[in-house]
Formats: C-alpha cells, structure tokens, sequence
C-alpha cells in the first residue's frame, strides 16, 4: 500500500492534519505498539462518518480505536489508516443519545448528574463508549448491551440505523470481534436509563469504584487480560472457588493464572500483576513482544495444568506473523 499517495484524497475529507508513522504507544494503556502507517484524529461525527465511507468504498485498511484501553498493538505498528474517534456530543435523557468517541466515564458523570441510573458501573473502566460497544464492556453483573437502543454507524461504505441485534452481542464479545466482521465505524447510540435520585446514584458508583481500587493495580495494563472462563464442571473441581462463583459456572481466569503461581513472572518489562493475576502491566520497558511472550506462557501453564484455553479479552492488532498469532484486527 503507497500511504504517501493516500494522504493527498484523504486531505481533501479531513479538516486537520494526517499524521505519518505516529507511534501507537502514545495511545494505548499498555504503552506500547509501533507506527501506525497513516493517524487522524476525528473530532466531528460528520467528519469520521465521511472518512468511514470514503476508506470503506475504496477498500482502504482502517483501524477505528478510542482510548487504545483494551489494545495490544505489535512493535511493527498498524499497517492502516487509524482513525482515533474524539467525537463526544452527549444529549441527556431517559433516551440519551451519545457520541461513540465520548469517554464512558464522562458519560456516566453527565448522566448521573442528570438523576439517571444504568451506567454505575462504568464508572471505573476506561475508554470511550465505541470501544465498550465493540467488547459488550461491563461489570458488577452489567453490560453496556442491556441499555443500547438504536445504533448510528457506517458499514459495507453506508451511513445506516440498526438494532442492538445487529451486534450479536455476548459475554465481552460482539461480531465486531469476530473473524470476517465487516469494516464498520461505530458513531452514535441511544441508551435507555432510568430516573432516580442523583445521591443514590452516586453512592452506588462509589461502592463499585472503592472494590476496583482495592483490586486493581495502578500500573499501565489493558485491564483484564484474559476473559473468565464458563466451565460448570471446571468450577466443581477446583477448591477454594467462592461458593456464588462455583454455583454460577464461572472461574476467573486471576484465579487460573494465580494456582499456576505466575504472579509476578516477567518476560522483559512485561509482569503479572501481584495484586491481580488477570492484569498484565508494564514495568516501564515492556515492548509488545514481552507482552505477547508472557500471554503465550500463560496460556500454556493454563492449558497444562487445568486444560482450559484461556481466551484473550485483550484485542491484539498489527502484525503477530512471528508468533503464530493471528491479529483480530489489521
Ligand atoms: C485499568 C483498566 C480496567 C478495565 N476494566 C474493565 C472492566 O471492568 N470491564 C470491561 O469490560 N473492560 C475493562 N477494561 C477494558 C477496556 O477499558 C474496555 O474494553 C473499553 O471499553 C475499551 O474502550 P477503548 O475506547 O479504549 O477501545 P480501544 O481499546 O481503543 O478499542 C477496542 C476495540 O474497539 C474498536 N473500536 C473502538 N471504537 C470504535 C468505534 N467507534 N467503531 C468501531 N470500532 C471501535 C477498536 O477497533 C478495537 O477493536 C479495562 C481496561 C483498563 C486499562
């Protein structure tokens, strides 16, 4: 792909700069990821809308990202045209209606400011609604799908209107995540929520916000690495599995990674956490390898001890050929 040829039509849709080779680990948590070939920060729906249309028809590869929070980008970079979504209108109301590029913490502090309840838990997880969207984000039994009414978004080079259907979303999963998902910009939702007092509100989001800090590290990480594992008979084998979780199903993939007694192993600057074996952070010199290196041991201490493949929650991006990785996006 000649990306210097591409700069001069894309000029023609953008009304600011077209960056070259901009190094992703300026915008992603984990702080690392190589160039991206082309970068274009869009700060008007009208503006990504366009774009979208544009590199769609003309089979350009692009890379929609938000916050960069739930991304493990290669040390060879992105070979797209990454357009980082800073598109953040927000209209109150019982039918709120909001901009994907708004970050999902400002978005709850504005409607919980309005007396309405349905995002205390987003309080604590970083990003913008699109990407939550993409990952059916959530916590404290709460998804981001159980409040979505219509969606605003650009996919197969057309502006269009679906239902949440459109979406398939499950369990941290939603087609956009999925092998063969076609190039698609999320741009705008509806969110249902509902009315209650503003002091109730606040106290709920703060309960959830104390249990994070208690149990997250403060280091640079994606959040959880990997997703929890739903094994009904796993979770009847293993001691010690708090009772609602082993009535329920579910083992946290901490839980695996701890009984392995991987917290605190490195590979190069990359860690498990020791407050969290689920979170993967980096010492200050992590590269993307180290990060992938270690998610690879994981998985295969895992699979050895328990025989369970833990799936990554973590979204890898670029090229991963050398480590027999495919990438879930370019
Ligand atoms: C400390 C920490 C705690 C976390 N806790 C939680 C938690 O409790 N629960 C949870 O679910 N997650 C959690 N996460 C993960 C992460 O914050 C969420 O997945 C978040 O919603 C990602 O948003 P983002 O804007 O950073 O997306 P990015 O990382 O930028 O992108 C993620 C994916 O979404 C796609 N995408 C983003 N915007 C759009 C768009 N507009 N249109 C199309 N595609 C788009 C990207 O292409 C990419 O595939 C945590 C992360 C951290 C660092």
């Amino acid at each position: 792909m000649n990306w210097d040829a591409l700069i001069e039509p894309l000029r023609r849709l953008c009304t600011g700069e077209v960056l070259r080779a901009e190094p992703m680990r300026r915008h992603t948590t984990l702080r690392v990821g190589g160039p991206a070939a082309l970068f274009y920060k869009a700060r008007s729906l009208d503006e990504l809308a366009r774009i979208s249309e544009w590199t769609q028809q003309n089979q350009v590869p692009t890379f929609i990202m938000g916050h960069g929070s739930n991304l493990l980008v290669s040390d060879g970079g992105i070979p797209a045209l990454v357009l980082y979504n800073a598109c953040e209108r927000v209209e109150v109301g019982t039918l709120t209606y909001a901009e994907t590029g708004v970050s999902f913490r400002e978005l709850f502090l504005k409607t919980a400011q309005a007396g309405l309840s349905g995002l205390e838990f987003a309080v604590g997880i970083p990003g913008t609604l699109g990407g939550a969207l993409v990952s059916n984000a959530g916590a404290y039994r709460s998804n981001i799908a159980d409040l979505l009414g219509e969606i605003d978004l650009v996919s197969g080079g057309e502006r269009i209107q679906v239902s949440p259907d459109w979406m398939q979303f499950a369990y941290r999963d939603s087609l956009l995540r999925r092998e063969g998902a076609p190039p698609t910009t999320l741009l705008a939702v509806k969110l249902r929520l509902q009315p209650d007092r503003r002091l109730e509100i606040l106290k709920r989001a703060r309960h959830f916000q104390r249990q994070r800090i208690e149990k997250q590290p403060p280091e640079s990480s994606a959040g959880s690495f990997f997703k929890n594992v739903y094994d009904h008979a796993l979770a009847e084998r293993l001691p010690n599995l708090p009772e609602p979780m082993r009535k329920a199903g579910v083992v946290p993939a901490g839980y695996l990674i701890e009984a392995c007694g991987l917290k605190g192993f490195s590979v190069g600057g990359a860690c498990v956490s020791r407050k969290h074996a689920n979170f993967l952070i980096n010492r200050g010199w992590a590269t993307a390898t180290d990060f992938r290196k270690l998610a690879d041991v994981i998985k295969t201490r895992v699979r050895e001890r328990f025989g369970v493949e833990l799936e990554e929650e973590v979204l890898s991006v670029g090229d991963w050929s050398r480590f027999n990785h495919p990438p879930n996006m370019p």
